[in-house]
C-alpha cells in the first residue's frame, strides 16, 4: 500500500488501543509506515541510477529497472516486510521495551496488507530469508497522488466510524472502565 493508507491504518489501531497509552493513534500511525524505511537507500540508489529529480524515482522507472530486485537495497525492504523479523526480533524487543505492543500491531498491518498490494516481481516474500513470494494482485506502491488520496477515503471513513465507536464507548476496554470507576488512570507509554 502507499504510506497514507498504512499511516490512517495505523491511527485506526492505534483508535482502537486502551487510552492509557498516550499518543496512541500517531503511535499506531507512526509504526504501519515504518516498515518503508527500508525503501529509502533503495529509492535513492535507482533514484541515482535513472538519473530521477531528487533521486526519487517514477514508478515507471521501476517498472523499467526490474535488476533492482538484486540489488543489496532490496534485501532491506525484504527484511523489514519479513515476518520473521517481525516475530522474532522486533516483536519481542518491543514487548520486553517499556513501549506498547500497539507499535507491533500496527508494523504487523503494513506486512498484511503489502501482501496483496505488491505484484509480479515486486511481491513481497513474508517468510524472507526463507520461502518465496506470494504473488499479490495489485501494485498499490506505483499508484499517483490522485489514486492514494482516492483510496485513502477507505481507512478515513473507517476511522471516523471507529472513533465514534470508540468516543461513545461502544467499544471499551477493561481497563478504561477501572479508569471510569476509580478515576485514576495509569498511564502506558
Ligand atoms: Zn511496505
Amino acid at each position: 500500500m502507499d504510506f497514507l493508507f498504512h499511516g490512517l491504518v495505523g491511527a485506526i489501531i492505534g483508535e482502537c488501543a486502551p487510552k492509557s497509552i498516550k499518543n496512541r493513534r500517531t503511535k499506531g500511525a507512526l509504526a504501519a509506515m515504518s516498515p518503508d524505511i527500508a525503501n529509502i537507500p533503495l529509492y535513492l540508489y535507482l533514484g541515482m541510477k535513472t538519473d530521477s529529480f531528487m533521486w526519487i524515482p517514477s514508478a515507471e522507472e521501476f517498472y523499467e529497472n526490474t535488476w533492482v530486485i538484486d540489488h543489496w537495497s532490496w534485501v532491506l525492504w525484504n527484511l523489514s516486510h519479513s515476518f520473521l523479523f517481525l516475530g522474532l526480533i522486533l516483536a519481542p524487543i518491543i514487548y520486553r521495551s517499556k513501549y506498547s505492543n500497539l507499535i507491533s500491531v500496527a508494523y504487523l498491518s503494513h506486512l498484511l496488507l503489502d501482501i496483496p498490494s505488491h505484484s509480479g516481481v515486486w511481491s513481497v516474500k513474508p517468510m524472507w530469508p526463507i520461502g518465496g513470494y506470494s504473488p499479490g494482485w495489485f501494485d498499490a506502491w506505483a499508484w499517483n497522488a490522485e489514486q492514494i488520496l482516492t483510496y485513502s477515503m477507505l481507512p478515513l471513513i473507517a476511522w471516523v466510524f471507529i472513533k465514534y465507536l470508540r468516543d461513545y464507548q461502544y467499544i471499551v476496554w477493561p481497563s478504561e472502565v477501572t479508569k471510569r470507576l476509580n478515576n485514576s488512570a495509569k498511564s502506558q507509554r
